[in-house]
């Protein structure tokens, strides 16, 4: 009997998360049965994140950068990702359109959630994705001397620090902003 219940709540679950998201219901059914399949008790903690990241790349260190991403995701903030919360991300991450994703990367970016990015907090999302990737060429332009370059096109009014308006906009006006953002490769 339990179980004939579970699998009606599920039933209602996946509806629900199919209008909420990108996906078919037929798609949602797949990522939970994959979901499931690594996360029997429908968590995945902070831990299991950071292996899934691992396994993409192999030589660097994804675990910082894993670590600010499982913030993003952790909706709740309770210290694990839930079967909705990873479908949401997913769906605005691999479908969303470009204002979606870029008030995700908004909050990735601002680290403390106090609505502005700061140079700080840019540089360290730039720095653990450098790290994570592996990438030590010398070619590749220093990581201030980016956030600088970013700093200078959207901060518009100069206080050195973006609000979610700057960021929208420069980032919309701007398509390169984004590919400097990186997220396209990396999520
Ligand atoms: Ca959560
Ligand atoms: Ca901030
Ligand atoms: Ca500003």
């Amino acid at each position: 009997m339990g179980n004939h219940c579970s699998r009606k709540i599920e039933k209602q679950k996946i509806t629900k998360l199919a209008e909420q998201t990108y996906f078919t219901e037929k798609e949602v059914k797949q990522w939970y049965k994959g979901f499931q399949q690594d996360c029997p008790d429908g968590k995945l903690t902070e831990k299991a994140f950071a292996k899934i990241y691992e396994r993409f790349f192999p030589n660097g260190d994804p675990s910082k950068f894993s670590k600010l991403l499982f913030h993003v995701f952790d909706e709740n903030h309770d210290g694990t990702i839930e079967f909705d919360e990873f479908i949401r991300a997913l769906s605005i991450t691999s479908r969303g359109t470009l204002e979606e994703k870029l008030l995700w990367a908004f909050k990735l970016y601002d680290l403390d959630s106090d609505g502005y990015i700061t140079k700080e907090e840019m540089s360290d999302i730039l720095d653990s994705m450098l790290i994570m990737i592996g990438d030590v060429s010398p070619k590749l332009i220093d990581p201030k001397e980016r956030v600088d370059q970013i700093f200078s096109e959207l901060d518009r009014n100069n206080d050195n620090r973006l609000s979610l308006d700057e960021f929208l906009e420069g980032s919309k006006s701007d398509p390169r902003i984004v590919q400097t953002l990186s997220l396209n490769n990396i999520l």
